[in-house]
């Protein structure tokens, strides 16, 4: 079992929260699908097993790809991996892309999933996060996606921002529950460092991130969301049963995967971890020149232990003290004493040997994590 990711590193504009790789400049697009297809060829042996069981297009914008670009990529994979009607493929999609003519293209692509790019039905959240699209499209692409069979579909939103009030939270929410959307994945809107909304919070050309206000959108997502039936997978994701996603959940879970693009990480699947350099034009030329332009680190048992608490703590399998026996016996007495406080205070419950969140440390699961932190 093994997954792929392959990065498209570009978009129309850049949303002022947006901290990933990516260019604005689509120059390099079709020389980019050259080189990633030629990077599948020189990492045809990085996975040991050839089962594909998901395949993820994020970036960027993998919806500006083109149907040439598409096939171009497919063939590349075809050549070196096994994968079958069984197999996750996703492609990330912002609405303002989703024409009749692209979604029909999707749908007659090996692609059986569409994570799109939502974040509100607000225009006024969509202009302060200055997204490409406008909240008739966000409305639309989804209505047109499933119209025309694509009704595996994953939607992101984003909370806490000073332009939405608990009312346009709530509506945003009731909507996903309305469209019938199988998956959505809720992220609080973060004012990261080098950003245009880190500049003009500082300035202050917008209001400031209200952390208070993020919280309670939590709560009311989690409220409204449990009622509608999903499962709570992971602190960032919510699931119609059967509709967890396998590429989430394979990087949750520790499974190996291929990471192609510029920007992409890869996992070995034991300690290994590597990731391909950030910057378009030298991903390009270094692959053009058959040379792998990555960077590796190994974990040290202590960097796996705390990678394993950060990430299966936020996910509904939790952490199952026989796993930190098997796979990290050291750190068993420190990792008991210091949940404790934890359990105490009703953050965390103890069921069957497995320690998971309840609701109200989902609200500081990653100050939880810290407090975990092997040294
Ligand atoms: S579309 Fe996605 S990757 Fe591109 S700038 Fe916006 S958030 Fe970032």
């Amino acid at each position: 079992m093994s997954g792929i990711y392959i990065h498209i590193p570009f978009c129309k504009q850049a949303c002022h929260y947006c901290n990933f790789h990516f260019s604005t400049s689509l120059k390099y697009k079709d020389d980019m699908v050259d080189a990633i297809c030629r990077e599948i060829e020189l990492r045809k042996d990085y996975l040991i097993d050839k089962n594909i069981t998901s395949i993820y297009f994020g970036g960027g914008t993998p919806s500006l790809l083109s149907e040439e670009n598409l096939d171009q990529i497919f063939n590349a994979l075809s050549k070196q991996f096994n994968w079958s009607a069984e197999t996750e493929i996703t492609l990330e999609a912002n609405p303002d892309d989703l024409s009749a003519e692209k979604l029909s293209i999707f749908n007659n692509s090996p692609i059986n999933r569409l994570s799109i790019g939502i974040q509100s039905f607000a225009q006024a959240d969509l202009e302060y996060m200055n997204r490409a699209h406008n909240a008739e499209e966000a409305e639309h692409c989804i209505k047109n996606a499933q119209d025309i069979g694509l009704t595996n579909i994953s939607a992101d939103l984003i909370y806490g921002s000073p332009t939405t009030s608990d009312e346009t939270w709530i509506a945003n929410i009731d909507k996903m529950i309305a469209f019938d959307i199988p998956h959505i994945s809720a992220y609080a809107l973060t004012v990261e460092e080098g950003t245009v909304l880190h500049h003009f919070v500082n300035t202050g050309k917008v209001k400031p991130v209200d952390e208070s206000v993020a919280a309670n959108h939590f709560d009311i997502l989690m409220e409204r969301l449990h009622s509608a039936e999903f499962d709570h997978y992971e602190i960032s994701n919510f699931a119609k049963k059967n509709h967890y996603a396998v590429h989430n959940s394979n990087y949750w879970l520790g499974v190996p995967y291929l990471g192609l693009g510029p920007a992409a990480h890869s996992f070995d699947g034991v300690m290994t971890r590597s990731w391909n350099l950030a910057h378009n034009p030298n991903y390009i030329k270094s692959i053009q020149s058959d040379k792998l332009p990555i960077e590796h680190e190994t974990l040290s048992t202590v960097d796996a232990y705390n990678e394993f608490i950060l990430i299966r703590l936020r996910t509904i399998w939790g952490v199952d003290i026989k796993d930190i026996e098997s796979k990290f016996p050291d750190q068993k007495d420190y990792y008991l004493r210091n949940i404790q406080p934890y359990l105490a205070s009703n953050h965390i419950v103890l069921e069957d040997d497995i320690y998971r969140l309840t609701n109200s440390g989902k609200l500081i699961g990653d100050k939880i994590s810290m407090e975990l932190f092997a040294e």
